[in-house]
């Protein structure tokens, strides 16, 4: 069996070999807790849930461990507490168990470890120290800056030269960076920030500091897969390969790097803004989560992918059809695995199911990629909306459009729609139906 994923780093197809056949690593980077996730968000949970579903079978389910962290100090988390007037730790919990309701929703298998970086400052601080000593790091007006100079072969990963890297990093000129390309591994805290005591000093870590440091603790210095959204590759990713690779004095962080494509909206990116912002939650409430699944899926995870409501539609059809196909599964057909093992090639494994007639195997090769084969789970049934909730925003919608608060009832409008429900108003007042 081969496995071929396209490596960022090498910029190549190469042929998968596992450090350890008997515990393949790999990591992933996970949300940050301030906010619902949305469905741009579910992109890279779904993808690498395939892809750690395919290592576990092909090495063994106790074979492999898969890490993906919760990020749970950041300013934007900050930020949240502040405006609703409530505790940081109240934002980060709440986040994370609406993160965790949602994705179970999709039918994702939980990682072997999820670490929280709140729980790994003393292995952040510990690395900044060995950083520091090893001369990779130094002490600057309260701040700790990575010495990017002082890594020869920096920067390997996004391939850039360092002009771009100056200006990819929006780096804002600070008087303390002995070099403009330096970034932050240790910062002060004041006031209502969050903050640890540090030999620097009260304060809390540079954003990519803890996949660093937890990836270290529980798969080692270096490890074989390393995941995320193509948005993360600089600086992110960058800089945790500078950060462990200079921590630890080693050639490599994790071998293999996987970088999704980004996700779109009816042919726009997403923002609040544009009104288009779907979460995962919203969805949830008009579409099944396998659904969504299989629609993220009949993208190949590389290209960017346009998320629109015609594509649910279609999806939510052939994969009723396949359901109905259904019987106990048994083997997974060769094909399926092929088509998998070549870059997690989700949509030719799509088109190789509608090739495969036997029932059984047809019902192994879903439940390889995530997928039930229960029809009950995929019926988009009306069951799940919310009458009293859809009530209530168009009576809030009423009440903006008499106070002439038109961002507001849109505001509405586009939730509802996101919810699945159109609106007419008529002279009989505003009725709603499912669209
Ligand atoms: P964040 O919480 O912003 O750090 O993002 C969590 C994960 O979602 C990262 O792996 C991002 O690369 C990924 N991500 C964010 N936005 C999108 C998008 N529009 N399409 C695909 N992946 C995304
Ligand atoms: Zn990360």
């Amino acid at each position: 069996m081969t496995l071929k994923f396209y490596n960022s780093l090498t910029r190549s197809r190469d042929e998968f070999k596992p450090i350890n056949a008997e515990n393949v690593r790999m990591y992933a980077c996970g949300p940050t807790v301030y906010d619902y996730a949305h469905i741009g968000n579910a992109r890279p949970i779904i993808v690498f849930d395939v892809l750690f579903r395919l290592l576990r079978h092909v090495y063994g389910k106790d074979h492999v461990t898969y890490v993906r962290n919760i990020t749970d100090v950041d300013d934007k988390i900050n930020a949240r507490a502040e405006r609703e007037g409530i505790s940081i730790a109240e934002v980060t919990e709440r986040t994370t168990e609406q993160f965790h309701a949602d994705i179970a929703a999709l039918g994702v298998l939980e990682p072997t470890v999820e670490p929280r970086a709140t729980a790994h400052i003393k292995q952040m601080i510990d690395m900044v120290s060995a950083l520091i000593e090893k001369g990779h790091a130094y002490e600057a007006d309260g701040h700790v800056l990575f010495d990017v100079p002082s890594m020869p072969d920096y920067g390997q990963l996004s391939n850039r030269n360092r002009d771009e890297m100056i200006a990819g990093a929006r780096v804002e000129v600070a008087s303390y960076k002995k070099d403009p390309t330096d970034f932050i591994l240790w910062k002060p805290s004041t006031g209502n920030e969050p903050g640890w005591d540090s030999p620097w000093g009260y304060g809390r870590p540079g954003w990519h500091l803890e996949c660093s440091a937890m990836s270290a603790k529980y798969l080692g210095e270096t490890f074989d897969i390393h995941a995320g959204g193509i948005d993360l590759q600089f600086p992110h990713h960058e800089n945790e390969i500078a950060q462990s690779r200079c921590s630890h004095g080693t050639d490599v962080m994790a071998n293999v790097w996987l970088h999704n494509g980004f996700l779109q909206v009816e042919g726009e990116k997403m923002s609040k803004s544009l009104g288009n912002f779907l979460t995962i939650h919203g969805l949830l409430e008009y579409w099944p989560g396998e659904v969504l699944k299989f629609n993220m899926l009949r993208t190949h995870y590389r290209q960017p992918i346009d998320w629109t409501e015609k594509g649910l539609e279609e999806s939510l059809t052939i994969l009723q059809r396949l359901y109905d196909k259904c019987a106990e599964a048994t083997t997974v057909p060769a094909t399926i695995i092929d088509a998998l093992s070549d870059d997690l090639n989700t949509p030719k494994a799509i088109a190789e199911l509608h090739q495969i007639t036997d029932p059984g195997e047809i019902a192994a090769a879903l439940n390889l990629m995530g997928f039930s084969c229960d029809t009950a789970k995929i019926t988009k049934s009306q069951g799940n909306i919310d009458e009293a909730k859809i009530n209530a925003l168009i009576e809030s919608r009423n009440q903006a459009r008499a106070d002439k608060n038109w961002a507001e009832s849109d505001r509405i409008r586009d939730e509802l729609d996101a919810m699945g429900i159109e609106l007419k108003d008529g002279p009989e007042g505003t009725i709603w139906k499912v669209k």
